[in-house]
């Protein structure tokens, strides 16, 4: 008897709690299975990228605890039928999903496999906390940040992370699944992904370094540095947390580590974990609103007059739209796979507001650029910037792409990394002409926002 551990967003063997229960279990067997429905929609090109990578160094440790992975791809459920048949498994392990459409694959797999008499357990591993736990008084769930943060926090601390599993004799028996050169996740014709090569290590302990330098040499100055994208002033650890090469459990306990062993970085440590507790909400916000992908969290945005301009929508893509601050941010993008935070919220912002595109739009090209692109963190923080969100930015906040770029960029360092030519963050700055005025657009998009207020209370 054998029995299957199956690998989505957690693709690590360290905390990895249902790896842990199936080596328990005895002659575990790993499995990967690339669907395209995992995420409600297939994995963008910079993810796609990511993702080989990190199979290969999940198979490096895996080999090393004796643990076999089969790789395949299609629906995941028929794909499991098969593998435990093959395998003759009589259970299944994985750590649960909380998007709408793993709670949907995942639930009806349970009751599959149950039906067979197959055992199916799940487990909590990709985040502090699951999305039931974190209740408000009355035992609904938060919509604001601040109340979440506090009660997440009045929890305790969240649960040591698990060690590795200790190795296992080779099962005898495993089927014979994919390479991963046939999963086809890296780009070939044409190979876009060497600016993404150059930004990130490959190797197999990458992520756990960044987190060890980190906690070593960066953190102390965290509160200071997180907005300044001038600087290594932040983790760069969200594509290792996306894809659970990392869990957040292991960054919270060694934040924990850091704070007691050198006091100085009390307060960065602080400032980061609660970043970490942000990464739980927007989870949470999609759990307990699943129509969040789709839907603007606050209803009256649904009729929001959105524009329909596919030329602004390119330039902002190519990183042309005049503003430096701007298409310095976007080429960050597209050639790391990564943009700092700060330049994600004035990218963003500059294409609902300045430009008047849906936020959707933006969020696709980030879905498809992104390394660490994650259904949750995305569409939250899209909402959130966009003003319909859940705890959003209120939308007559309009960030200025000039100001931005002068505050955040104080070394110049960042202008002059990705807009070498831009003497400066004015419009026009980097020889491309602006495609709004900032002036104009901002009154345009207050007027819209206005346009919502103006309608009456029955067709709200
Ligand atoms: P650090 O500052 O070191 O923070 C540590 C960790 O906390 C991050 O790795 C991340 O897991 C979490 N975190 C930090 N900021 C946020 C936040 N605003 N919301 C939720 N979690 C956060 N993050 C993603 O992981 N995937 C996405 O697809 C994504 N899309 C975004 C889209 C927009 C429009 C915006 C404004 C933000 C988005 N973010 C996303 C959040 C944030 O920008 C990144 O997590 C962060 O920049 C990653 O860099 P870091 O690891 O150095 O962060």
């Amino acid at each position: 008897m054998h029995a299957l551990a199956l690998f989505r967003r957690d693709l690590r063997i360290k905390d990895n709690p249902a790896l842990t229960a199936a080596m328990q279990h005895g002659n575990a067997v790993a499995l990967y299975v690339l669907d395209d429905d995992a995420d409600g929609r297939p994995l963008g090109g910079a993810a796609r990228w990511w993702l080989h990578h990190a199979i290969a160094r999940l198979q490096g440790q895996l080999d090393a605890i004796g643990v076999p992975l089969v790789l395949a791809q299609g629906p995941q459920n028929d794909v499991v039928e098969a593998i435990v048949a093959q395998l003759q498994a009589d259970a299944v392990f994985w750590n649960r999903r909380y998007t709408p459409w793993g709670i949907a694959a995942d639930t009806e797999l349970k009751s599959r496999l149950r039906a067979n008499s197959i055992s199916a357990e799940s487990f909590a591993g990709a985040y502090l906390r699951e999305p039931w736990e974190v209740q408000t008084k009355q035992g609904g769930w938060f919509k604001v940040f601040t109340p979440f943060y506090k009660a997440s926090m009045a929890l305790g601390e969240p649960s040591y992370p698990l060690p590795a599993p200790a190795p296992q004799p080779k099962p005898a028996l495993c089927p014979l699944g994919q390479t991963l050169e046939s999963l086809r996740l890296l780009p070939t014709k044409p190979d876009w992904a060497g600016g993404l090569r150059r930004a990130w290590p490959a190797h197999a302990e990458a992520g756990e370094e960044r987190l060890a330098l980190f906690l070593e040499s960066l953190v102390e100055g965290y509160t200071q540095t997180r907005n300044r994208p001038d600087l290594d002033g932040t983790s760069a650890l969200s594509p290792y947390l996306a894809f659970g090469e990392l869990s957040p459990r292991q960054v919270w306990h060694a934040t924990r580590h850091a704070q007691a062993g050198n006091p100085n970085t009390a307060t960065g440590g602080e400032s980061f974990l609660r970043e970490i507790v942000w990464r739980d909400f927007s989870s949470n916000l999609l759990y307990h609103f699943p129509d969040l992908p789709t839907k603007p969290f606050q209803e009256k945005f649904q009729r929001f007059p959105w524009a329909d301009d596919k030329p602004s929508l390119l330039a902002w893509q190519k990183g042309k739209t005049g503003y430096p601050w701007i298409d310095a941010g976007m080429r960050q993008l597209w050639e790391t796979g990564w943009m700092h935070n700060r330049v994600r919220m004035g990218a963003a912002s500059f294409l609902c507001k300045h430009l008047l595109l849906p936020w959707w739009l933006g969020e696709a090209w980030f879905w498809d650029t992104l390394v660490d692109a994650d259904p949750a963190q995305n569409i939250a923080n899209w909402q959130w910037v966009a003003g319909c969100g859940a705890d959003a930015a209120p939308y007559f906040r309009i960030f200025n792409p000039v100001t931005q770029g002068e505050k955040f960029d104080e070394t110049g360092h960042y202008l002059k990394r990705w807009q070498p030519d831009a003497a400066g963050y004015a419009p026009g700055a980097g020889g491309i002409p602006p495609i709004v005025e900032h002036k104009a657009a901002r009154e345009r998009a207050l007027a819209a926002l206005q346009s919502l207020a103006d309608k009456p209370a029955a067709l709200a």
